[in-house]
């Protein structure tokens, strides 16, 4: 438990899977807990947030990112249309991009503010229909669809369903991914971050693992 338990576990899966110390990048979710302890994780000299609700994210991260220098923010739940504006205002990266129009409209409004966040397409690996991103049938020409607008496209992202091994959904998102030339692959969370290194994680989602249990739930 806790940041430097994770650093530490993290740093063992790079070198059991033979990777380079720091290839992955350790994404600390936020959502829904208490202030003090974000605070304190980030006077421990973490930068690196997600949060899965822009509303949420929008009250307290302004003035975190004011007292803390160079906060990386990357937005890991759901996002309508009409909260993109606000989204790319705060957010440097976005995981759960799953449908054309909301890519274009990404790629309108960042052109406009100047802003160019990371781009990661959500797979629903599991094809779970109450489950956000595209299936793993559509996801080539969801790519090619992506590719050919001006986005700073970094990789795929996927949550596989809850009571299977995980390890079947990482390996089906690095395939998708290598045959379509993408590096970045967020896959990972508290329960698996491991099996995801070993699999080519270069973003784990932790969120519990490092704050404690949430408070209330959330989607
Ligand atoms: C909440 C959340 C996480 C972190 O989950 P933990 O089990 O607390 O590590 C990771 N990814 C997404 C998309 C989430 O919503």
């Amino acid at each position: 438990m806790g940041l430097q338990d994770i650093r530490d576990r993290i740093a063992r899966a790079e070198a059991d899977a033979g990777r380079a110390p720091g290839s992955v990048t350790l994404i600390a979710v936020s959502k829904v807990q208490p202030l003090d302890r974000v605070e304190a994780v980030l006077e421990q000299g973490h930068r690196v947030f997600g949060e899965n609700r822009v509303q949420e994210a929008q009250g307290k991260w302004p003035d975190f990112k004011e007292r803390f220098a160079g906060v990386e923010l990357h937005l890991i739940g759901p996002l309508q249309s009409n909260k993109v504006r606000p989204a790319l205002e705060l957010f440097d990266a976005i995981h759960s991009v799953d449908r054309v129009k909301l890519a274009r409209r990404i790629a309108d409004i960042a052109q406009e503010i100047g802003r160019a966040p990371q781009i990661f397409l959500q797979v629903n690996t599991g094809e779970e229909p109450q489950k956000a991103g595209v299936l793993p049938a559509d996801a080539d020409d969801f790519v090619a669809e992506c590719r050919a607008m001006n986005l700073n496209l970094r990789g795929l992202m996927c949550i596989p369903p809850a009571g299977e091994e995980p390890s079947l959904h990482f390996a089906l998102l690095a395939k998708i991914a290598e045959r379509n030339g993408l590096t970045g692959l967020s896959m990972g969370m508290s329960s698996d971050f491991e099996r995801a290194i070993a699999l080519g994680a270069t973003h784990v989602r932790v969120g519990s693992a490092i704050f404690g249990e949430r408070q209330a739930p959330t989607g």
